[in-house]
């Protein structure tokens, strides 16, 4: 079946993860995550003791010698740095605090983005989730959407997911999280967060996840019927 490409874009805690991974499988692709990727990269420079702050060549150096790589064999793909699997460490609290700084840096980004393009080539049936997937990545992407929650309601999902997770950390410190990346994600000069004039905006505040996903995948199967299986 030929290429489709499908790009979810949001903030944190928009719910795009779990969404662009159940939309991939009902509809019979395959699924990236790029957040994990700035996420991997962080936790390598963490583990190697660089302050992404003040030594941004540092991580960019590891970045192009050491790209992160998924393995799509397994299933969620497990993510690697180097000889390092960081899939464990993806969504630690020293991760999360520091990504975003990483992902600001420019020389990061055209790494990424080159990796990310790659991937497509690669895998061309693929539901990509992030912040610059339908703006940077693949602008002529087949289908993009914006996922859109409240700051309350993306606090509450982000904090579930970890306290779930067995993680210890108080619906304030999550919140404040969120607000402090959205704030770095959508300043920087290079891919910020932000809407693609050609994706249709989802508010997931109100929704539920089978809700979104159901819709999701009709405005998919209406926009390029000939790409998916009649049925999932
Ligand atoms: O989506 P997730 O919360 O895992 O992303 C972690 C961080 O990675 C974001 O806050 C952002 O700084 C960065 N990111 C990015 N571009 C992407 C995906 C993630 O800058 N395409």
């Amino acid at each position: 079946m030929r290429r489709l490409i499908v790009t979810l874009d949001g903030p944190a805690g928009s719910g795009k993860s779990t969404i662009a991974r159940d939309l991939a499988a009902r509809l019979g692709l395959e699924f990236l995550d790029t957040g994990a990727m700035y996420r991997g990269l962080t936790a390598r420079c963490l583990d190697r003791g660089v302050d992404p702050v003040e030594e941004p060549f540092y991580v960019v150096e590891l970045a192009r010698n050491q790209l992160p790589a998924f393995d799509f064999a397994e299933d969620p793909p497990r993510l690697s740095v180097g000889d390092t699997d960081v899939t464990d460490r993806l969504r630690d609290a020293d991760v999360n605090h520091a990504v975003s700084d990483v992902a600001a840096i420019s020389a990061v980004r055209s790494v990424m983005v080159a990796a990310q393009q790659q991937i497509g080539r690669d895998h061309p049936r693929l539901v990509t989730e992030g912040r610059d997937q339908g703006s940077v990545v693949f602008p002529d992407a087949d289908v993009k959407f914006f996922l859109e929650a409240s700051v309350a309601v993306r606090a509450e999902r982000r904090h579930r997911q970890l306290t779930e997770a067995g993680r210890t950390i108080s619906l304030a410190e999550v919140r404040h999280n969120i607000v402090e990346r959205d704030e770095k994600d959508s300043q920087r000069t290079d891919g910020p967060l932000t809407c693609p004039p050609d994706a249709e905006t989802i508010d997931t505040s109100d929704r539920t996840i089978p809700e979104v996903l159901d819709l999701l995948e009709r405005r998919v199967r209406e926009a390029a019927p000939d790409a998916v299986a009649a049925t999932a």
